[in-house]
């Protein structure tokens, strides 16, 4: 096995984090880097690397995924809308090999994204 990722030391409580929520299939807390007044990271608890990654089997947990993602930004009173956003190898700048979907709000976000 290779070293853990940030996000792997992160649910293993290895690493601080500001989680807003968590279950037993995922786990979500604040951007270390805020891009916008909300910018959650929504993580699978399960090692899976990106979209590219996920399989079949794990249809159910990405569909938990965001029905978490809605569930947070109605808690964190993103009602005027947000963005989900998920980056997926080297061309997209993912940086963190553990698939992650940004929530994020709380500002008119631009379109398109760089
Ligand atoms: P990506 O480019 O999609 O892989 O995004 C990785 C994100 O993880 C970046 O937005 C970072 O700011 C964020 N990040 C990196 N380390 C941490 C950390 N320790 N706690 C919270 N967020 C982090």
């Amino acid at each position: 096995m290779g070293e853990s990722t940030i996000f792997k030391k992160i649910i293993d409580r290895e690493l601080p984090a500001t989680i807003v929520y968590e279950d037993d299939f995922c786990l979500a807390f604040d951007n270390i880097k805020p891009q916008a007044p909300t910018h959650v990271l929504v993580i699978p608890k399960k090692e899976i690397v990106s979209v590219d990654d996920i399989a079949e089997e794990d249809e159910a947990l990405i569909g938990h995924l965001f029905v978490v993602i809605r569930k947070i930004a109605a808690q964190l009173g993103l009602a005027d809308g947000y963005r989900v956003v998920t980056n997926c190898g080297n061309a997209a700048g993912q940086e963190v090999m553990h698939l992650h979907f940004h929530l994020l709000g709380g500002r008119k976000l631009t379109w398109p994204p760089g």
